[in-house]
């Protein structure tokens, strides 16, 4: 396309998508199924139910169906911040001198900061439609936490978050806004479940980990009535929510007759990429046409680039099915001084099975030219990144780059998932000079391989 696009395109709430896509209906091999770690046979919908919303588990099983519909109270919240915006990066395209076209998605202007209110918004919605009163969960660096306290607002069904106790130390603001929208934010380990009295009766002292923040929020779930467990990432379900972003992107794109070449998005567990690139990847598979479609993750916990393809917990505390995945192996710390998120040590199976099919590339990147990255765009575009998506930045800067040695005219889209707001103290380390690039070693990636062996 040419000058004369505007250099935001949003789509007329009239457009707003009103179903999910749900990629697997298009696959022509899907991926392996989850596993029952007792038994080693495929989940069924009664495993499932004690943990999850019963509508959730049978999205989360659904191989057939292309379109979900999205009902009328999930699309009234997804009102209020939707359509996202799809921005023409001409400044950054400038700044590069490259005659490549530059577009990004950008699902950072809400509250929560992130595309994880998109997940969160349905998962609630279903609970409180199914008469739940309460759900639990973790987070990490919170975003996740954040979105699901929004949503739970929203919809008036409590909350509680078992937060990393040292990240909600180090990032006291995420809980205040949590607590504002009404949730229970407990540092993890705590005292109120058995898993958090017993690690803290082992390390009195420790800062707590997601394995174990995991832990506690299930046995919350399970041991409480009406309540039940939610999980922002990974899981099939939570794909087919953020196909939102694709849908809008793809009609956005589509009114100005607009083809991207490549689509790039950051992959922490998956479900933005996953989401983005959910109605291209049906074309694609189609033969209908040939996207490159390229995942960005952190050299420090590079599940895509070289983890295995194999069954693996999805948590620490090894309480969940067996998912076939790309994983590092569940026993994977990734390193402390990795300020960039991202640090899933597994991925979606959707995802692991296109990429096990030569359907998409990865590609990863260290800490410190991810935020070289995320400042360069900063200065351009205006908008302050958070680190996650500077993955998919830096990705899309390397191939207008190489569109500029070329002279190839290619059209480059990349997800831009959230603001960096809630990350200045890894802003601060960088402009410190402080940030230190690392990555696992061979040798620590056989050692937590070792343990996947002894699964099979
Ligand atoms: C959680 C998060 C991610 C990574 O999660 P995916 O499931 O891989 O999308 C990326 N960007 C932001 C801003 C996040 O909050």
């Amino acid at each position: 396309m040419s000058n004369d696009t505007p250099y935001k395109i949003y789509l007329p709430e009239s457009a707003l998508p009103t179903s999910w896509h749900n990629l697997r209906a298009k696959m022509k091999a899907l991926p392996d199924p989850m596993l029952h770690p007792g038994t080693m046979q495929p989940c069924t919908k009664e495993d499932l139910l004690p943990v999850f919303c019963e509508e959730l588990v049978d999205q989360e099983l659904n191989t057939t169906d292309e379109y979900i519909k999205i009902p009328e109270g999930i699309q009234d919240f997804y009102k209020m911040y939707r359509p996202s915006p799809l921005v023409r990066a001409k400044w950054l395209e400038r700044e590069l001198d490259t005659p490549a076209e530059i577009y990004y998605k950008f699902e950072g202007n809400n509250t929560s900061g992130s595309h994880k209110l998109n997940s969160a918004a349905a998962q609630v919605y279903y609970a409180k439609e199914q008469g739940l009163t309460s759900l639990t969960t973790e987070t990490g660096a919170g975003q996740w936490g954040t979105a699901l306290a929004m949503a739970c607002a929203y919809y008036r069904v409590a909350l509680s978050v078992y937060m990393v106790k040292i990240s909600s130390e180090q990032k006291p603001f995420r809980k205040m806004v949590m607590e504002t929208y009404g949730a229970s934010v407990v540092p993890s380990p705590s005292d109120t479940t058995e898993a958090g009295r017993k690690i803290l009766a082992e390390h009195p002292t420790t800062g707590g980990s997601l394995g174990c923040a995991i832990s506690e929020a299930l046995e919350t779930a399970m041991k409480t009535d009406n309540c039940r467990y939610v999980l922002g990432s990974v899981l099939n379900h939570v794909l087919l929510h953020q196909s939102v972003i694709g849908l809008e992107t793809k009609a956005a794109l589509e009114m100005y007759g607009i083809e991207p070449d490549i689509i790039i998005g950051c992959a922490g567990g998956g479900s933005n990429f996953g989401g983005l690139i959910s109605p291209f990847m049906a074309e694609k598979i189609a033969g209908k046409k040939d996207y490159e479609f390229i995942a960005a993750e952190p050299a420090s916990c590079p599940s895509f680039t070289r983890g295995r393809y194999a069954y693996d917990f999805g948590d620490t505390g090894r309480t969940t099915p067996l998912i076939k995945m790309y994983t590092l192996g569940c026993g994977f710390i990734p390193s402390p001084n990795h300020a960039g998120g991202l640090r899933y040590h597994g991925m979606s199976p959707i995802l692991s099975k296109l990429y096990c099919d030569g359907y998409l590339k990865a590609r990863s990147y260290i800490q410190s030219d991810v935020f070289d990255a995320a400042a360069l765009f900063a200065k351009c575009e205006g908008t302050l990144p958070a680190p996650e998506s500077a993955h998919a930045i830096k990705c899309a800067l390397d191939e207008a780059v190489k569109c500029r040695e070329t002279g190839e005219k290619k059209v480059i889209l990349f997800g831009l998932t959230g603001t960096g707001f809630f990350d200045l103290s890894a802003y601060d380390s960088y402009n410190k000079g402080l940030l230190t690039d690392y990555a696992p070693s061979d040798a620590d990636l056989e050692k937590s391989f070792a343990e996947l062996i002894a699964l099979r």
